[in-house]
């Protein structure tokens, strides 16, 4: 199944409990906009390249439009509407007044230097220039983009339409950037996670955790959850899963990531050294986090994970079929739109910064962002048991009824 199919299965489970109409679900659930447009480099050895980039602009009753800039090989059409899409119900649900985008470009960035990859955002931005901006739909960091391509972005956008750092989240602290930005994701699936686990009746120091994929999100959430007394006894990265039963030593394992000039885990001595695929199939670990790519858990491998509760940290993770069973089996799913809403939501005082000239300390981020997670969990949480839903169905039914709400306030159904 494809990521836009399995959206629209999830949107219309939800759906069917607030009986919404065919007509208003079409309306709900196709893009306003999608453009696909050529972006040509010249390569370090002189010769020419070309890539397809995308940005699929969602919804924006509720605001402007918000979502990343995902360089990953996988980008297509489909991809970033289905992503557009998320970041509509997400912005709702921890109620941020923002709409949903999405977009990126189909390459692998590991082949690009980084002079290649400026030339490459800075293509991009000429492309797209018109369509972005503080007011109408404004991009962030995702998998395979970082603060130095945001800054790029800025500088790009800048020279046609003049000063306005507001145009993109996720820039360099000392470049109109907020800090704890880049620790948001993880910190907010950390915090949720705890609180999960607290609901559950579990103790943190007796739940293993598995974290898959060690970037920005991952090691965030692990060096959370670490300080939480949590044991992460697997992590993986592209070079492999790195596994200790007894809990892998984190400072070290993070000392190492900073360490690789790639950021990966290759090399790593303190754990054992285990198959990629590995650690999907554990069978020391209470919690799954998925924090790299989409559509990894499928029916082909839900039967084999031990894990009773898994917090979806990357967008799209789980597909319909492997929801189904997993949620059959009573397994407790967190779903992404409420999981890794915390990058958006201090993407959003970044901006409000931004608009306000002004700097707020990195403790009334967190606290702000804490507070904003914390009442978007209780919110979802309350829904599930009123209308005994999944937990991913009842983040769909706030999310779906915000902006069914203010479509029908603004005239448009
Ligand atoms: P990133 O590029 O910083 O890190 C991705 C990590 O996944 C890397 O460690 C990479 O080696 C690893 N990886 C890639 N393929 C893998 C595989 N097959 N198995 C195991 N590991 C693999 O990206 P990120 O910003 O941390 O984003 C991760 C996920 O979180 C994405 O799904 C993204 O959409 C989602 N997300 C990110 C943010 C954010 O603020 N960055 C916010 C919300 C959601």
């Amino acid at each position: 199944m494809k990521a836009f199919e399995a959206t629209r299965y999830f949107f219309n489970e939800a759906a069917d409990q607030l009986d919404i109409s065919e007509e208003l679900r079409e309306l709900l659930l196709m893009p306003d906009r999608e453009i696909q447009v050529q972006v040509t480099i010249r390569r370090d050895d002189g010769k020419l390249a070309n890539f397809v980039g995308f940005r699929v602009q969602h919804d924006h009753v509720r605001g402007p439009m918000k979502g990343g800039l995902r360089y990953h090989q996988e980008v297509d059409l489909d991809e970033s509407r289905a992503l557009a899409s998320l970041m509509t119900w997400k912005t709702a649900v921890v109620n941020l007044p923002y709409g949903g985008a999405k977009g990126g470009i189909g390459v692998d960035p590991a082949q690009l230097s980084k002079n290649e990859i400026e030339r490459l955002t800075r293509a991009f931005v000429d492309q797209i220039h018109d369509i972005v901006g503080p007011d109408t739909d404004i991009p962030a960091p995702d998998m395979g983009t970082d603060h130095q391509v945001m800054s790029w972005f800025r500088n790009q956008w800048e020279k046609y339409h003049g000063f306005n750092p507001a145009v993109i989240t996720g820039k360099p602290v000392e470049e109109y950037g907020a800090k704890g930005r880049e620790e948001a994701t993880g910190r907010g699936v950390g915090t949720l996670t705890q609180k999960l686990i607290k609901r559950l009746g579990m103790a943190p120091e007796k739940t293993r955790i598995a974290i898959q994929g060690f970037g920005n999100v991952g090691s965030h959430a692990a060096k959370f959850l670490h300080e939480g007394q949590f044991p992460i006894v697997a992590v993986s990265d592209i070079t492999g899963t790195y596994f200790n039963e007894e809990g892998l030593n984190l400072p070290k394992l993070l000392r190492h990531k900073l360490a690789h000039p790639k950021g990966l885990l290759e090399g790593f001595d303190g754990a054992e050294h285990l198959p990629l695929d590995a650690l999907m199939k554990l069978e020391h670990m209470d919690v799954l986090i998925p924090a790299a790519l989409g559509g990894v858990i499928t029916e082909k491998n839900a039967d084999a994970i031990k894990a009773t509760v898994i917090v979806e940290a990357a967008n799209g993770p789980t597909n319909p079929a492997a929801d189904k069973i997993l949620n059959e089996r009573g397994v407790t799913i967190l779903p992404d739109i409420l999981a890794n809403a915390g990058g958006v939501t201090v993407s959003y005082f970044e901006w409000v910064q931004n608009r306000q000239h002004y700097r707020w300390s990195l403790d009334r981020v967190r606290q702000e962002l804490d507070h904003t997670m914390n009442e978007a969990f209780e919110d979802v949480w309350q829904m599930s048991a009123q209308h005994d839903v999944s937990l991913r169905t009842a983040a769909y039914m706030i999310g779906i009824s915000r902006v069914k709400r203010a479509t029908e306030l603004a005239g448009n159904a």
